[in-house]
């Protein structure tokens, strides 16, 4: 996805933050807050490709594995321009937080390669990804390190790991990765599993604020996998998805819109978009951010949810599906006024935790029915919200906090059970 807003903080600094605020409420011990201020491992790799004309091309690639504690590392791996080691380090330890959260036994890693996908042959792209797998090879394994899609990562990418990873094993290793295809061991339901998750936790949240999700107003902001997905969810529980975007922009349509509609309609171009949907009117990404709506789901970008604008935001409640589309300074504003921000760490903790089911499948080799996904899905999305509303309620904090607190707690508590080696 595009990423053209700019990114006006470290996201290292922002994650340490949250993490700074969490662990006061909980008075955690400085030893403790200082391990988990830091990744536990990182490894850079440059490495070699030969691009289709015969230039050689040099692409530099990162793996951070941030803390073990709690199980594997797990985490996702993206391509992009604008990926650094401070945007990996901060998605490693997000990642660290999201499994915690939702209580799956794993840590949390991320992974990156600095490529500009969109301007690479498909031949391009597989020769970059093998050479990236195979130099991390001996960093990853189903054990110890299990990555996933992320931007502009698909299953193809992650089948290319797999195959890749297997070759320098000798045997087949499915569980070195998630998001992959269902023909080499993917899982059922996996592919819908972010905005199910999603809104899951809405509905949860909507009983507990007293908000009827039935016709309910509801905007999105971003029209690609969570978003579309989360839109097509909504609306099959009968509220009303009023509004939607994408990078060229929004429609709005207060009758509300026809979500599998827009879908097509996006897809019927390269490049298409919703802003141009004939049966809604033309509007901002600042204006969808901004509509009185009772549920606002960010699907898009980090940081658009600011100082500049938390003042204006007038939904009721705010799911965070993208990651860390709301920035600290926000929060406060938001808290005051009463709206709830379901944070990212649970909001959109669907993905992983299916991710989490697909790794479960490939090391029992036994494939469960969709169905089953889905019901396992909302068992743990469902006892997570009210982990963590029961945390907000005990604290008197904003639900981000209440996430942080039982995460941080959960890691925290592991730490000093396995004690310090040596
Ligand atoms: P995607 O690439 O499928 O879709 C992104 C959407 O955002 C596209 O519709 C794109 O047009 C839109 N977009 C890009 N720039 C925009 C802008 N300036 N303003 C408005 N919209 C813009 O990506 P995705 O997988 O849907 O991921 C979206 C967010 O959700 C990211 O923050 C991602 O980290 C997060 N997320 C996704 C998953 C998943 O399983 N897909 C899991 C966890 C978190």
């Amino acid at each position: 996805m595009s990423r053209s807003v700019t990114i006006q903080k470290n996201p290292f600094e922002v994650m340490l933050q949250q993490l700074d605020r969490a662990s006061k409420l909980l008075n955690l011990d400085k030893g403790i807050i200082n391990i988990l201020s830091h990744p536990m491992r990182t490894l850079q790799v440059c490495f070699p490709v030969k691009m289709d004309d015969g230039r050689i091309e040099m692409f530099t690639g990162y793996r951070c594995q941030y803390n073990d504690a709690r199980g594997p590392c797990k985490g996702g791996l993206r391509y992009h321009p604008d990926v650094t080691l401070e945007e990996i380090t901060a998605l490693a330890a997000w990642m660290t937080w999201k499994t915690s959260v939702v209580n799956i036994p794993y840590g949390g890693a991320k992974g990156g390669v600095v490529c500009n996908p969109r301007e690479m042959s498909l031949g391009e792209l597989e020769r970059m990804t093998r050479r990236f797998a195979a130099e991390i090879s001996f960093f990853i394994g189903p054990e110890k390190d299990i990555p996933a899609p992320d931007v502009y990562t698909t299953p193809q990418v992650m089948a290319w790991i797999m195959d890749t990873y297997s070759m320098c094993r000798g045997y087949s290793v499915p569980g070195v990765v998630t998001g992959k295809p269902l023909s080499i061991g993917g899982s059922k339901g996996r592919d819908k599993a972010t905005a199910r998750g999603c809104v899951f936790i809405i509905q949860q949240a909507a009983k507990e604020l007293g908000i009827n999700l039935d016709n309910a107003s509801v905007a999105i902001q971003g029209y690609g996998n969570a978003g579309a997905v989360a839109a097509e969810l909504m609306d099959a529980i009968g509220a009303k998805v009023v509004a939607v975007s994408d990078s060229q922009g929004g429609t709005y349509n207060s009758k509300g819109l026809d979500p599998a509609a827009l879908l097509a309609h996006k897809q019927q171009r390269e490049r298409g978009t919703v802003a141009d949907w004939p049966d809604g009117d033309r509007i901002t990404n600042a204006e969808l951010l901004e509509l009185d709506v009772d549920v606002l789901i960010p699907a898009a970008l980090e940081n658009v949810i600011n100082s500049d604008n938390a003042e204006r935001i007038r939904a009721k409640l705010v799911a965070e599906a993208a990651n860390g589309p709301t920035l600290p300074e926000a929060d406060d504003v938001l808290f005051d006024k009463g709206v709830m921000v379901i944070p990212d760490i649970l909001a959109n903790a669907g993905g992983v935790t299916v991710s989490y089911f697909e790794w479960v499948q490939n090391l029992n080799s036994f494939f469960w029915e969709e169905d089953r996904v889905n019901s396992e899905l909302h068992k743990v999305m469902t006892s997570s919200f009210y982990e963590v509303y029961e945390t907000y309620k005990k604290y008197k904090c904003d639900m981000r906090q209440a996430a942080y607190i039982l995460a941080i707690q959960r890691v925290a508590e592991a730490t000093v059970a396995r004690g310090f080696f040596p």
